[in-house]
């Protein structure tokens, strides 16, 4: 279509990007190479190091560079309520809504049969084990899966897995629409959600 295949290749790239169609890409890739060759460089070279050096934290499983992220290793934190949460972005969303001062378990997902994720994919047993450690001082795991089908069926399928582990298992309840996912609710709703969080029961 174009003169260029290396033009058509960044095009192309920007397409992996959500939310970017043909245009959007197009749009881009001209922008970049018109009028900003200097933060196009800039990109390219963050984009490199951050998907180069960027794992998992050891503890919680959330994106860093470091070992152990900086939540997990931080002092001030309060180690008695673990908050669970499908995906990095949740965190950014419950940290701007200020209203939570614990730690947090990452899922990188939720269970999924039909695309092969299980519980091993979700580091389920690594909670498990987190919780049940002699040197736990997890009292409360607040469950704060999207309120989606996938999200309903991945957080009773933890509460069921925690049930014997003497601890307060809690759902987010008020205030999250059904469907909709934590990234774009607002920060007051997210609180309320916090604050009118629910027991779980075996039933
Ligand atoms: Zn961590």
């Amino acid at each position: 279509m174009n003169s260029s295949p290396l033009i058509d290749q960044l095009m192309e790239a920007f397409r992996c990007l959500p939310g970017v169609g043909p245009k959007s890409a197009q749009r881009m890739t001209l922008h970049l190479l018109e009028r900003d060759r200097e933060g196009g460089r800039k990109l390219s070279a963050a984009l490199a190091l951050a998907l180069e050096r960027v794992g998992n934290c050891v503890q919680c499983r959330t994106l860093t560079e470091e070992a152990v992220c900086r939540i997990c290793a931080s002092a001030s934190r309060d180690r008695k309520i673990c908050c669970v949460v499908e995906s990095p972005v949740d965190i950014y969303a419950v940290e701007q809504s200020g209203t939570f001062r614990g730690i947090y378990f990452v899922l990188m997902g939720h269970l999924s049969p039909i695309d092969g994720i299980g519980p091993e994919q979700l580091g389920i047993s690594q909670l498990l084990d987190k919780v049940k450690h002699e040197d736990s001082d997890i009292e409360e795991v607040i469950i704060a899966c999207n309120p989606t089908v996938e999200g309903d069926a991945t957080a009773y399928y933890l509460a069921e897995q925690l049930k014997h582990c003497h601890i307060l298992v809690s759902r987010i309840a008020h205030g999250v629409p059904v469907g909709g996912e934590l990234e774009f609710v607002d920060a007051s709703t997210l609180s309320h959600a916090f604050a009118g969080r629910k027991a779980m029961d075996e039933s």
